[in-house]
């Protein structure tokens, strides 16, 4: 029922006098667009309204749908939170970094093992993942998503959290486990190799389970064993675990950290290039911030983790041992400490501590830096996640604006203060770095968050304005498109987007010419 009282049955709507973004990276050109259903039927100048609702869309700008091609939003979508379509997302990979709701057979060490990136809370997991995808297809209205394996949740469901070389036996079970995720309609697999006990898997072990990947002709992302002064062999270990297993590949959240480590972000790409222009599927994605965000136990040398949090317990008990984790710790240490900020806790306890920097609460506690987060890490049972200043405006323009980048959020929830990438990644693009500082055309931009990760991710009908494709659209005001997300208030709305339909139905809009159905 329209606001007029007339009732479309077919849901037919013409938006008129728009400017289209197709998607493709076309130049914006002036027309009409119509959609019946839950398809595009038609776009050009001047179409006939015949029985459509008729909506003047004089200014404004519509781009398909964007497509947030890594996010950590597994179960936020299944609750229908609204951050992604307030900033004009109607589709989302998850699964990324290792970390996926399925397989579940150990739930406590699943918990364990995801919930600071999942924002698990209580009962969560399912046993396959066509029990995860039904889920989805049931509960998730705001969005469409394509979810990865993830290695870590594959490895403990075969294998608990015990870190090194599994079993043979293992190893084929995981094969087995795997092969059939990827039947069942997940979309690829990732890994995430800084992350116990993924981090602990031999190559032979990737090896195996890529050419899973490559058989049924899915996409391998990767959350690389280091982005900072190991990042080219990082790089070099991926690419050529693609050429062996012979599956596509895309780099997770490709960024340089650390200011001595700056000067090899050029070179990263230029790796990337010739790995491709000798025949590698291989693409990478990031976020528009110079700041990342994770979990605190990823200070620690990921073997001291080996058995959980309480086994780490004992290990800083003991002084041998945590003489070891310290100078692993700083050998490879490439931040400043306030550099470093805490973004979340569990308890009450520490709440003071959200929001400042290691050096911080270091000066306020009267003790080391160290020891504030080996205590923070014991007092919360490990549940403490951190944001840190990594990479330079230059490496991240020019990521950005390489051709072979696509645009993410690598969103997730905290208790806390999340990264404002969360609540801001799409507006921030458009707004930010697009139209006020330049780096990127608009249609450049948009592309990277609609054709191409559709393309990459092998989302059918979506990623394009073309007749016949569904009717995912964002309607935005390109002169007043912003994040109002910040560091310090990173849960603020974004302003400019006016509507957002998802499939022909408008689920989210902010100016009374969309009804929202
Ligand atoms: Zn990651």
């Amino acid at each position: 029922m329209w606001e007029d009282g007339s009732f479309i049955m077919a849901n037919k709507i013409l938006l008129q006098n728009t400017w289209l973004a197709d998607g493709a990276g076309s130049p914006l050109r002036q027309a009409d667009l119509l959609m019946e259903g839950n398809l595009i039927a038609e776009m050009g100048p001047g179409l006939e309204s015949g029985d459509a609702k008729q909506i003047d869309c004089q200014g404004l700008v519509i781009a398909p749908g964007f497509i947030d091609a890594h996010s950590h939003s597994d179960l936020q979508v299944l609750y229908n939170k609204p951050e992604k379509i307030r900033q004009g997302v109607t589709s989302e990979v998850v699964g990324n970094c290792g970390f996926s709701p399925y397989p579940n057979a150990h739930a406590g060490e699943l918990h364990e093992f995801g919930n600071g990136i999942l924002y698990g809370d209580g009962e969560w997991g399912w046993k396959s993942a066509s029990d995860y995808l039904l889920a989805i297809h049931e509960h998730a209205k705001l969005a469409s998503v394509a979810s990865l394996v993830g290695h870590g949740s594959l490895r403990i469901a075969h294998a608990g959290l015990t870190q090194g070389p599994v079993e043979e036996a293992t190893l084929a079970a995981m094969e087995g486990t795997l092969d059939d995720a990827l039947a069942q309609g997940a979309t690829g697999f990732s890994t995430g190799l800084m992350y116990a006990p993924g981090s602990s898997a031999p190559r032979e072990e990737l090896v195996r389970l890529c050419k899973v990947v490559a058989k049924r002709d899915k996409i391998y992302c990767t959350h690389m064993r280091d982005y900072s002064t190991n990042l080219l062999e990082a790089l070099d270990e991926q690419i050529d675990l693609a050429r062996s297993a012979e599956c596509k590949l895309q780099i997770s959240h490709l960024q340089t950290v650390g200011r001595d480590n700056w000067k090899l972000n050029a070179l990263a790409l230029e790796r990337i290039e010739s790995a491709r222009n000798s025949g590698v599927d291989i693409m990478f994605d990031c976020y528009p911030y110079v700041a990342g965000s994770t979990v605190l136990t990823q200070l620690l040398p990921q073997w001291a983790l080996d058995g959980g949090i309480p086994k780490l317990s004992e290990r800083l008990s003991d002084a041998g041992a945590r003489r070891e984790i310290e100078k692993q710790i700083m050998d490879k240490m490439v931040h400043e400490w306030s550099d470093i900020f805490i973004s979340a806790v569990d308890s009450q306890a520490n709440a003071s501590a959200v929001g400042k920097s290691l050096a911080e609460i270091s000066a306020e506690r009267g003790d080391s830096p160290l020891n504030v987060a080996f205590r923070l890490l014991l007092e919360e049972q490990g549940k403490v996640n951190m944001l840190q200043f990594n990479q330079s405006e230059e490496n991240l323009r020019a990521n950005l604006a390489h051709p072979l980048s696509i645009i993410i959020s690598d969103g997730f929830y905290v208790k806390g203060k999340p990264h404002p990438r969360l609540h801001g990644t799409f507006p921030e693009l458009l707004g930010n770095v697009c139209r006020d500082k330049g780096w990127l055309t608009l249609p450049d931009a948009i592309h990277k968050v609609t054709g191409s990760p559709a393309a990459r991710f092998a989302m059918k009908g979506r990623g394009l304005l073309k007749p016949g494709y569904r009717a995912d659209l964002t309607i935005f005001d390109q002169s007043t498109i912003r994040s109002n997300s910040t560091y310090k208030d990173p849960e603020l709305d974004p302003a400019g987007i006016l509507a957002v339909f998802r499939e022909g139905k408008a689920l989210w809009a902010d100016d009374p010419r969309f009804p929202v159905n």
